[in-house]
């Protein structure tokens, strides 16, 4: 049971010993890198940051187009800049522009905090684009960019921000920021993301608006600034072929603008949605392509168009931010708890005489074996509806349903354990019946909110005991109050973890590929925030935990909430001082109690045992 870590783990770890290593320079595994953390006393989940995955995925996308314009003896120019809305935490953006810097990697912005980052943060001679709705503050944000110096293009979503721009241009100090427009495609994209493109999407320009823009820009005399086209046909593009059809489409569009004397329009900015593969599963791939594939395609069709139409090869500009990003962090959330742990025989209280059915319940736990298991599991679960039901009745009590709880629970453990080796078709729909519920210290809506809001799955993959078989289907449940918190166990892309007693052993999940968009898209649902974070950075000679920043205390979730944390911190020794119920001595250790957890992360740490802290 590898968890496809070949499919989805694009190299970056390896399984070897029962544990997930880091594919690159000693080599540590996970676990080692989380005990380390925690040896400081850190709880709860903790996000890892890698950035020579950064790195890697940079590189990866300059070298595929470096060797995809060689290979079609390309003469436009390639550039990328990667969208800050993908994640814009400073663990992740600075890194990623002091990696990006020798390729003169830029920042795409959609908002005024986003330019105002691009504008702080982007390296010399690195381009800037923008994108989204602009109100006047917001475009002269742009010609300020100019005005210092950066290589801005301002993507024009409708007439009104070109009319702006137009006017803005008179009343400045003379540096005008270059002009993209956005082009509403017919070409939309596929998949969940697939929105941003075709002729109903939120944004871009019609040929006739196209038309008009053009001509506006000629009248006010700023045709030498009018040098991008941009369009965006959805996030996470899964099949190559809705992109060929877009790429075809904005090519003529290119060409026939320059016909028309666009003389300085130089560039098509394809917008991001290159995809990651998120299956753990070969059945369900998310995508049909790779990154040469998408140069290649890309290249080759922009010269094809340039060459029929006679016009000259466009820049090439990309936005993508998934495929950069995602690889880079890994969640590590700590098991508490397992559903069923609680189920041993030592808790069996049987009678003298047992009920019938009950009683034939412990039988076929003594008699269970092999040939039989699974026949006498689909009994022990027909006898407990029937208990149950009893119980309802009033024919049964409170022991003999505990009795029934136990026993069925130890004949599913031992049923699984018989047939482990067995053909997973064969025992899937048994495996979707007696799933194991883990409770994970974590929150899905702040930790992988596509999860909750569209389905998204992320590989998830225990950090060690990898060569032990996981015999239980396993449902994952976070710690918020909310059912909605779960990731069920699915028979099409089943998850399979280890029974494990966690107060004896450690268990913890891995969860992958979640450095795009799901940390700033995390919400604090019952006020559970950014987990605590580290940057790994490794080399031959072993690994730096760097920038280590923990999870936010409870009072700064509730200032965030503008409470007033001194007014919290009254209301709270006020009722303590006045209540009956302690001594003045107790009062002060209370305070003192409180104290401590105000100031300390909301995540959990105890559960069950005080030596077992999670
Ligand atoms: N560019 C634009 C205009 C976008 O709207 C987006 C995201 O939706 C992106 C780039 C980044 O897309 P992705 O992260 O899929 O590459």
């Amino acid at each position: 049971m590898d968890y496809g870590i070949k499919t989805w783990g694009n190299d970056n770890f390896f399984i070897e010993d029962g544990k997930v290593k880091v594919n690159t320079g000693c080599e540590p595994s996970l676990i080692e890198i989380i005990q380390e953390i925690r040896k400081d006393g850190i709880r709860g989940p903790i996000l890892l940051r890698f950035p020579h995955l950064i790195q890697k995925q940079i590189r990866m996308i300059y070298k595929s187009f470096s060797d995809a314009k060689k290979e079609f003896n390309y003469e436009g120019k390639f550039s990328a800049v990667y969208p800050l809305k993908v994640n814009q935490f400073p663990n992740f953006v600075k890194n990623l522009v002091s990696l990006g810097e020798k390729y003169h990697y830029g920042l795409e912005a959609g908002s005024k905090a986003e330019l105002i980052l691009a504008m702080a943060y982007n390296n010399p001679d690195s381009p800037i684009t923008v994108n989204g709705f602009k109100d006047n503050e917001m475009i002269s944000l742009g010609f300020i960019a100019e005005e210092m110096g950066h290589d801005i293009t301002l993507t024009i979503e409708g007439l009104n921000e070109l009319e702006s721009i137009i006017s803005i241009a008179k009343d400045r100090f003379g540096c005008v920021p270059n002009i993209g427009l956005r082009i509403r495609l017919h070409s939309s994209g596929i998949g969940i993301w697939a929105k941003s493109g075709g002729i109903n999407s939120k944004f871009g320009l019609t040929s006739t608006e196209l038309l008009e823009a053009v001509n506006m820009i000629r009248d006010a005399n700023l045709l030498d600034k009018f040098t991008m086209i941009h369009f965006h046909i959805g996030s996470q593009i899964t099949d190559i072929a809705p992109l060929k059809k877009a790429l075809r489409e904005a090519g003529n569009i290119y060409a026939e603008l320059c016909r028309m004397g666009a003389t300085h329009l130089r560039a098509i900015n394809l917008g991001g949605g290159l995809a990651v593969e998120y299956s753990q599963h070969k059945t369900t791939l998310h995508k049909n392509y790779t990154l040469s594939e998408y140069a290649n395609d890309v290249v080759y069709l922009l010269k094809d168009i340039a060459t029929q139409k006679g016009v000259h090869e466009p820049d090439i500009f990309i936005e993508s931010g998934r495929f950069v990003a995602a690889h880079h962090a890994v969640l590590v959330a700590p098991v508490l708890e397992l559903f069923s742990q609680e189920y041993t025989d030592m808790k069996l209280r049987p009678k003298e005489v047992n009920p019938p059915l009950v009683q034939e319940l412990y039988d076929l736990l003594g008699t269970m074996n092999r040939k039989n298991a699974l026949e006498f599991l689909h009994d022990s679960i027909d006898h407990m509806e029937s208990l149950l039901t009893l119980f309802d009745l009033g024919y049964i009590d409170l022991q003999d349903r505990s009795n029934t709880e136990i026993l069925v629970n130890l004949i599913i453990k031992k049923a699984v354990g018989l047939v482990a080796d067995k053909k997973l078709s064969e025992i899937l729909d048994i495996q979707d019946r007696v799933q194991e519920r883990y409770l994970v210290n974590f929150s899905l809506f702040q930790s992988l909110p596509d999860f909750w809001g569209i389905g998204q799955t992320f590989p998830v993959m225990p950090l060690d005991r990898l060569d032990e078989v996981p015999t239980r289907s396993a449902s994952l449940w976070d710690i918020t109050c909310d059912s909605d918190g779960e990731i069920g166990f699915n028979t099409e892309t089943p998850l399979f973890l280890h029974d494990v007693d966690i107060k004896n052993r450690d268990y913890f999940l891995g969860f992958f590929l979640v450095g795009a968009y799901q940390e700033v898209l995390g919400m604090k649902h019952n006020l559970f925030t950014h987990p605590t974070e580290a940057t790994i950075v490794i080399d031959d000679d072993g690994y730096k935990i760097e920038n280590m920043l923990e999870s936010q205390s409870i009072s700064d979730i509730l200032e965030d909430l503008d409470y007033d944390i001194k007014e919290v911190q009254e209301n709270l020794n006020d009722r303590i001082e006045a209540s009956d119920n302690i001594s003045e001595k107790e009062k002060k250790h209370i305070l003192g109690e409180i104290y401590l957890f105000l100031n300390d992360n909301g995540y959990l740490k105890t559960i069950n045992n005080e030596d077992n802290v999670q």
